[in-house]
């Protein structure tokens, strides 16, 4: 980042914290979907969105909401429960972070994805991972082989460099309890929910489908957001 830009990133900080405030973040808030149940088609078909969202996302939003209710995490923000705890209660673990994953799930696709990420993204996987077919075989890897039900992510680590991991559940890369910790950029859901109806246990047929719908400009501004919270918490 440059320098001016760094320094106004860290007195935003030095203001936030001030104001105590740093750990608020955004209320707990069920989104609404970003297009129709059938915007996905044919690579994901409008019965299993309806129910994923509707039913599945709702119930983890819903009881996050019961399970945080009274407590201290009540004010905080989910990034930072999930990211600062040692050992999250269960429930807290499941439906914290299936809001979390569902939520950034559902952005991360759009009616008009597929192709190629480009500029500094692109750059950053070719570096990491050799090529995009290589970062793919990887991620299709991680979410093929993720044993039960869980997550597949592409995560930028906290020297910038991206990694694929894949988490059992409802875990995510926020957490402590991920084999490796980081920011998720990308995350595709592997529980059967997410394609049984259309794909019973071919599995590897949804993977391969999910290319087709993924937002690369969403990543791409991920990305770009995690390399800059890196950048304004180093020192200089
Ligand atoms: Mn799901």
């Amino acid at each position: 980042m440059k320098s001016k830009l760094k320094k106004t990133a860290q007195a935003f900080l030095v203001i936030m914290m001030a104001a105590g405030t740093a750990a608020a973040g955004e209320p707990l808030e069920f989104k609404p979907l970003p297009y129709a149940f059938d915007a996905l088609e044919p690579h994901i078909d409008a019965r299993t969105m309806e129910i994923h969202y509707t039913r599945h996302h709702q119930a983890y939003f819903n009881n996050l909401l019961k399970a945080v209710e009274g407590t201290e995490m009540a004010g905080r923000s989910l990034e930072d429960i999930l990211a600062s705890a040692d050992a999250l209660p269960a429930a807290v673990r499941n439906n914290g972070g299936g809001h979390w994953n569902h939520t950034m799930f559902w952005q991360v696709m759009s009616p008009e994805g597929g192709g190629e990420p480009e500029g500094a993204l692109a750059e950053q996987i070719i570096r990491d991972f050799g090529s995009f077919a290589e970062f793919q075989k990887k991620f299709n890897e991680a979410a093929a082989t993720r044993f039960g039900s869980g997550w597949a992510w592409l995560c930028v680590a906290e020297d910038g460099s991206l990694f694929v991991i894949s988490t059992p559940n409802q875990d995510n890369p926020l957490m402590k309890a991920a084999d490796r910790r980081g920011t998720p950029i990308l995350g595709l859901d592997v529980w059967e929910h997410a394609y049984y109806l259309k794909y019973q246990n071919l599995r590897a047929s949804y993977i391969e489908a999910f290319w087709n719908v993924v937002n690369w400009p969403e990543v791409a501004s991920r990305y770009a957001a995690a390399g800059q919270k890196s950048e304004s918490l180093s020192p200089d």
